[in-house]
């Protein structure tokens, strides 16, 4: 995996994942199995018919019987063969389709566990791409090609089995004849397509991160005046691209015309030893009018595959990429129902070491204790690592080395789906979900009250403008609502945590998008209803620290000061300095 994308499983995980979901689906596969025997048999049933006719009509002068009864049989083959076409190709659509919805919501669920620094590392257009581009090239190669794929494999054995049983001699003229002209391009082409389609599909996802990055920062780009050397980038990327696709349609063009000669070649290789044969009174009119059938038969389905293989190496490469995704995260299982006893929120960190990267540490031998119930002010410069130690303490990252408890909970072994209870992180930037006010305040305690949900906003001071709103607290909002300022969103926010209850608060930055009388009001508010909990605060301002319980201040990734701030100003320390400073 390079640094930028996300991992691709080789050919043996992505069959073993498909083997494994398709053993679940077993009557399905086996329904769709015997649909598609069926179609053979009838369609295998034609040419043999018709070698018959031939015959009657040869040898029995023309018996008018026996030929009204092989017409008839034509007719049952032709309607057997129709039907078992149209069922068979619905119920492999069908079992497509489940196979498709399993990998879509796999493929969902994992990118939503990914830890959040490989997000970052990767990059939205990767996301983007692995979730709706690959996702979308398997739901159209399910559509259309795997129904053609499964009835056109079984029906090439049937009549390739079917040529053979009519006349050995003839068959193996025939497939020597297809081999030998058709099968050096279709060997070439298995070997150098999959890389390139795998390539144009990588190529195709970093473009769309490209395009994704300069919309997002088209101000900053604005305001250096880089626009043109961001569109620069993206034409790049696009020639890459269009390289790549031209790399596959340049594969595609070897192809084709490797299995028209073949096909010609084959027809006519079974016409010159029948016609020789024939001469020779060693074969029957009526054989090689039906060898030859299966010839033409047995071209279609052939065709059809190989003419399909483009689509089944797109798939295929689309496959690996979700697979792999799926198979390298651990999604989040689902809640097993007893909540996580959540104990006390006091905090133990034992030697812990992180880095973004492996080669770049960011904090070193972090030890520190902090009793349930305080209030920790996390200080320091900036880039000091204070962001980074509040991610590991609500497990958004794991620790590099050493370990973090939160009561007697060691968080690299709390279930996802148990975290939140125990840490919730309130971060700068928040999202309102296009959901009612109440949903989103209880958006991760979905089965709490009313009277719950009215008391969170209360405390943050949000209860009146929402209880103003049209249908008060279950108007449907989002993010572009107009009544959804920035400071009205970061107040549903923490009326979403008040409303979780967790035994352990980060705040990093949380009130810094309200004015600051609306942010000191709503500090003092959240303050309030959290007393009793551990709240840990990302601190740029210092006005808060005279009230902390505790200080720990962080330089270059490690805690250089620890105590009261009574204390600290007291011992002329790196946080005397600090605040030396910021009273100025
Ligand atoms: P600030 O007060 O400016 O937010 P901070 O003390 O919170 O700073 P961090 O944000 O934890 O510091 O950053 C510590 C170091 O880690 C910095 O060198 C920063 O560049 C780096 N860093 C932070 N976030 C990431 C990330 N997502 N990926 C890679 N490096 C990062």
């Amino acid at each position: 995996m390079s640094e930028k994308t996300l991992p691709v499983a080789d050919t043996t995980a992505t069959f073993r994942h498909l083997r494994t979901m398709l053993r679940r689906r077993r009557s399905a596969v086996a329904l769709v199995v015997a649909l598609a025997v069926g179609v053979t048999i009838a369609s295998a049933a034609v040419p043999l018919i018709v070698g018959a006719a031939v015959d009657l009509a040869v040898d029995g002068d023309g018996d008018r019987n026996g030929l009204a009864w092989l017409a008839g049989l034509l007719a049952i083959a032709a309607v057997v063969g129709a039907l078992g076409t149209m069922t068979g190709r619905y119920q492999a659509a069908k079992l497509g389709e489940s196979v498709l919805a399993e990998l879509r919501s796999g493929v969902y669920d994992a990118v939503v566990a990914l830890p959040a620094s490989t997000v970052e590392r990767v990059g939205t257009g990767e996301l983007v791409a692995r979730t709706t581009g690959d996702v979308e090239v398997l739901a159209n190669a399910t559509r259309s090609t795997v129904p053609m794929l499964f009835i056109g494999s079984i029906l090439s054995v049937g009549l390739t089995i079917g040529l053979f049983v009519t006349d050995v001699r003839l068959a193996v003229a025939g497939i020597v004849a297809f081999g030998a002209v058709a099968w050096p391009g279709v060997r070439w082409y298995l070997r150098h397509a999959p890389p390139r389609y795998a390539h144009q599909r990588q190529v195709e996802g970093e473009r769309s991160g490209a395009i994704l990055e300069a919309y997002n920062g088209r101000h900053t780009l604005w305001s250096f005046g880089a626009t043109g050397e961001a569109i620069r980038r993206i034409d790049r990327h696009g020639q890459t691209t269009v390289d790549a696709a031209l790399a596959t349609t340049a594969a595609r063009n070897r192809l084709r015309p490797a299995l028209r000669i073949g096909q010609g070649a084959s027809l006519a290789a079974i016409l010159a030893v029948g016609a020789w044969l024939l001469g020779d009174g060693r074969l029957t009119a009526g054989t090689l009018t039906a060898a030859a059938f299966f010839m033409l038969r047995l071209i279609d389905p052939i065709s059809m595959l190989v003419e399909q293989l483009d689509t089944v190496q797109q798939a295929q490469a689309a496959l690996a990429r979700i697979i792999g995704v799926i198979e390298h995260t651990d999604a989040a299982p689902p809640s097993t129902g007893a909540p996580l006893a959540t104990g006390s929120g006091a905090i133990s960190i034992d030697g812990v070491g992180f880095g973004y990267r492996p080669d770049v540490p960011v904090l070193h031998d972090i030890s520190l204790d902090i009793p349930a119930g305080s209030h920790v002010l996390l200080v320091g410069p900036s880039g000091a690592g204070k962001s980074t130690l509040a991610r590991l303490l609500c497990a958004m990252d794991q620790p590099g080395t050493g370990s973090i408890r939160i009561g007697e909970h060691d968080l690299a072994d709390v279930e996802p789906v148990d975290r939140p209870r125990l840490v919730a992180l309130v971060a700068q930037e928040t999202h309102v979900f296009a959901r009612s006010i109440r949903e989103n305040v209880a958006l991760a305690h979905t089965d709490a009250t009313t009277e719950e949900v009215r008391a969170a906003l209360r405390t943050v001071g949000a209860a009146d403008w929402a209880d103003g709103l049209p249908a008060g607290i279950d108007t449907i909002v989002d993010a572009d609502h107009p009544a959804i300022t920035p400071a009205r969103a970061q107040q549903l926010n923490l009326a979403r945590i008040l409303c979780l209850d967790p035994a352990v608060l980060i705040l990093d930055e949380a009130t810094a998008d309200l004015d600051p009388i609306t942010a000191a009001t709503t500090e003092r508010r959240v303050e309030v209803a959290l007393r009793g909990r551990t709240v840990v605060t990302i601190a740029h301002r210092l006005d808060g620290a005279p009230d902390a319980d505790l200080i720990v201040m962080i330089d270059e990734g490690r805690i250089v000061d620890v105590g009261t701030h009574r204390g600290l100003v007291a011992t002329a320390g790196p946080y005397a300095d600090l605040w030396a400073s910021w009273s100025r």
